[in-house]
């Protein structure tokens, strides 16, 4: 027997009576963990039709009333950090303190949106023009959504809703279907909070549910988090549908590792941001660029026994570094990105295909894997692999390797290791990528800063979260006032000078 996992609508777990269902499976056993409803057009239209309800009240609710909810919200999240981390290692398999990590950055973005009635204030100009004055505000939009991917179950959610709800507009969630417990926890949470039934509601689904949101009426903005073929998909159809949306993609991070840099600290900062996780983060580091073949060799050199080395284990020991795949089917895939590296004639220098856990066989586990020489025209050098997998691509200068950047499809994150000024800032200035790190290798922005990549790693205007965010979920409206003592006789027929 294994759980149902129900919907979120109006307040309550309301179990689904879609005829279609998804399997639940925890990766680091194999084992069926749960079995999902795939919500059907009708049960997406009563969680937009709950928001609907829930709107007005919200929306009139004072921010400072909204951001108390928050506040309280975030205390729970204090408190039972431990229990949700659990649920999101049991279906997700990351290591349980990565699980923390995710949620202390979800954290962060509820903490910022509890400054909501500062967030929220607009400008004033006096005597715009004689005795007339103008001021701007930021209103909600209304009923709004977010479709999320699987590897943050909850920190994506969190990069949205804090700031959605803070702003007064009511959301419906659809999170990813191969991990959906946390976004029922981050729910039946807000409610503990005070949050009222309808403001948040959480419908699972496939693309029946997304489809259903992306032409429902009532549903004004979609934010998206995925891969770049569904985010030009959602952007294209819910902007066809009016709705305005930022819809964020994939990615394929590259790191520069100059002859200069500190070596030691460069090996870390790669072992971290390309094997954290599994690899399964969009700002992970899937591509590492030493510039010359001696920083080359040096890295390769210091890398590879690190790689061998790493402690790979189902999320819940506390030693491993790196759980598994989050499914079957996608630890397929990345076993045959690894195939198609070695076809094309990049070097295999450490194989992770091989890999097994004592006691988890049936688990979803790739070795940690690293390639070198990889090139420019190759499989998995183009593509986003979204696995354990570093592939090294030497560069003979600095500009062939900013060329490299500036040249690939995605541009979300990338980091240059150096001692150089000059080059860094240089990097900084001229790279086509959204999220610079100098000596950082995973340069995320705090929640107060804004999310997001550029190219095909972002379809719409708006990062995420920090000040982008609440410009995504308001709209502005401008009011010039005059009172009678300024109005002039007689109607005026040009356009008014303000004298
Ligand atoms: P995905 O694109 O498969 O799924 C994302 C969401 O879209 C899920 O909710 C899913 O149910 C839905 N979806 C899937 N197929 C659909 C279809 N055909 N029609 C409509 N909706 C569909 O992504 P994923 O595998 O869950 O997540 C990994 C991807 O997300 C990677 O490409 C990663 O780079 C990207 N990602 C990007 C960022 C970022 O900030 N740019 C952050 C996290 C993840």
């Amino acid at each position: 027997m294994t759980a149902t996992i129900p919907n979120f609508i109006d307040g309550e777990l309301v179990p689904s009576r879609s005829a279609r269902t998804s399997p639940v499976y925890n990766p680091a056993t194999g084992e069926q963990s749960g079995t999902l409803g795939l919500a059907t057009t009708q049960e997406v239209q009563s969680a937009v039709a709950a928001a609907r309800k829930a709107f007005p009240a919200w929306a009139n609710t004072t921010p400072l009333r909204r951001a108390r909810i928050l506040n309280r919200f975030l205390r729970i999240l204090e408190d039972r950090i431990d229990e949700l981390a659990a649920v999101i290692t049991a279906e997700h398999g990351k290591v349980l303190s990565d699980a923390k990590g995710e949620i202390q950055r979800g954290m962060e973005v509820v903490e910022f949106a509890t400054a909501a009635p500062q967030l929220l204030k607009g400008e004033i100009t006096e005597n715009v023009g004689t005795r007339v004055d103008s001021h701007s505000l930021r209103q909600p939009l209304g009923v709004v959504a977010g479709i999320t991917p699987f590897n943050f179950p909850a920190m994506v959610p969190m990069w949205m809703f804090p700031v959605a709800l803070a702003s007064g507009n009511t959301f419906v969630l659809k999170p990813s279907e191969r991990d959906p417990s946390a976004s029922l926890t981050l729910a039946r949470w807000l409610k503990e909070a005070g949050l009222p039934d309808g403001v948040f509601n959480v419908v699972h689904g496939d693309k029946e549910a997304v489809d259903a949101i992306l032409t429902d009426p009532d549903i004004v903005a979609v934010s998206f988090v995925g891969s770049t073929p569904i985010a030009r998909y959602i952007y294209e159809t819910a902007t066809r549908h009016g709705k305005r949306c930022q819809a964020l993609g994939g990615a394929k991070n590259h790191m520069i590792v100059m002859p200069d840099a500190d070596m030691d600290q460069a090996v870390d900062a790669l072992m971290g941001a390309a094997y954290g996780s599994a690899g399964e983060r969009c700002m992970a580091i899937s591509v590492a660029v030493p510039i010359g073949e001696t920083t080359a060799d040096r890295l390769i050199e210091k890398l590879a026994p690190k790689v061998r080395a790493l402690n790979i284990g189902p999320g819940t020991d506390p030693e491993a570094e790196m759980g598994p795949l989050v499914t079957k089917q996608h630890l397929d895939k990345v076993h045959s990105y690894i195939n198609a590296g070695v076809e094309e004639g990049a070097k295999l220098i450490v194989d992770g295909r091989d890999f097994r856990r004592q006691g988890y066989e049936k688990g979803y586990f790739l070795g940690g894997t690293l390639f070198d020489r990889v090139t420019t025209d190759m499989k998995i050098y183009r593509e986003e692999i979204f696995g354990p997998v570093l592939a090294v691509a030497r560069a003979k200068s600095y500009d062939e390797a900013a060329d490299m950047i500036n040249k690939h499809e995605f541009g979300n994150g990338t980091a240059i290791f150096t001692r150089d000024g000059d080059a860094a800032r240089e990097f900084a200035h001229q790279i086509q990528v959204g999220m610079i790190g100098i000596n950082v290798p995973i340069p995320v922005p705090m929640a107060f800063h804004s999310f997001g990549g550029w190219k095909a790693s972002l379809f719409g205007d708006h990062h995420m979260h920090g000040p982008e965010g609440v410009r995504f979920y308001t709209k502005l409206k401008t009011i010039t006032t005059r009172w009678p003592t300024g109005i002039r006789a007689g109607a005026e027929f040009v356009m008014p000078t303000m004298s």
